[in-house]
């Protein structure tokens, strides 16, 4: 390491103030000199340590210090080997309480994770268990169905046991058909109405016969009929089919038949 070089406090201050005591016993022995003064050791090695802008206090503390306890090699060894041995120290406090924050840091991310997967899990929980309630809601009703056609067959075959059985069980009975029928429907709402819209749909496509009521017209018969809410609907024979709006002779454009 030259003289001019900056030093690198992590490498130590021994090895540091060694280097510029070769460098200056070289130089001293290069120019004729027995050895280096005491003033260019503690020059070259002070600026050095100025130069690393880490020891700024402990610069100003040897600066004040009376000339007569900082003017020799060894006085400047005293004082900067027990500074930097103090520096050192605080680094490595610092170093710790760096890895000490970086730990702590560390568990809080977990801590964090912990808490994301516990909030994600419950969320989980909660909606297999939203789930899982929607069909225990289903299987409670259908428990309950079952347990009331049970109360209702065994009531009607305790009733069947008795005298006044004719009653009783038709009764029972009935009220089993109803609401078995009754759950169906909720069940089947959807073929129910799919079914219904059939039946709607055929009386509406199936083609008139003799028996089906007729008015005449200025053009001719036109067989009608209504639907359950009473209106009425006229044969169209072009439309193949019983429409409210007109009939096989009032219809406009081309038949659906040859389109
Ligand atoms: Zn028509």
């Amino acid at each position: 390491m030259k003289n001019q070089a900056k030093w690198d406090p992590t490498t130590g201050i021994q090895h540091m103030m060694n280097t510029v005591q070769d460098n200056l016993r070289e130089i001293a022995i290069m120019e004729g000199d027995v050895t280096y003064t005491n003033k260019e050791f503690i020059k070259t090695a002070y600026l050095k340590i100025a130069g690393t802008h880490q020891f700024v206090k402990e610069c100003d503390t040897w600066k004040l210090k009376p000339s007569a306890e900082r003017n020799t090699e060894a006085q400047f060894r005293e004082f900067w080997t027990q500074a930097y041995k103090l520096w050192h120290n605080s680094q490595q406090s610092l170093q710790q309480l760096g890895i000490a924050n970086s730990v702590q840091n560390q568990q809080k991310i977990q801590d964090l994770e912990r808490e994301v997967a516990a909030a994600k899990e419950e969320a989980r929980i909660a909606m297999t268990l939203a789930a899982q309630q929607k069909e225990e809601a289903t299987v409670a009703t259908a428990n309950s169905t079952i347990s009331s056609i049970t109360d209702i067959i065994t009531a009607a075959t305790q009733n069947s046991q008795q005298k006044n059985k004719d009653d009783g069980v038709n009764k029972q009975f009935q009220m089993l058909i109803d609401l078995i029928q009754n759950q169906c429907n909720k069940s089947n709402n959807n073929n129910n109405q799919s079914n219904r819209f059939n039946n709607y749909a055929n009386w509406k496509l199936k083609p008139p016969t003799t028996t089906d009521q007729t008015m005449d017209t200025p053009d001719g018969k036109v067989y009608w009929k209504t639907n359950s809410n009473g209106k009425m609907y006229y044969w169209c024979d072009k439309c193949s089919r019983y429409t409210p709006s007109h009939n096989s002779y009032t219809h406009k454009g081309p038949s659906k038949k040859s389109e």
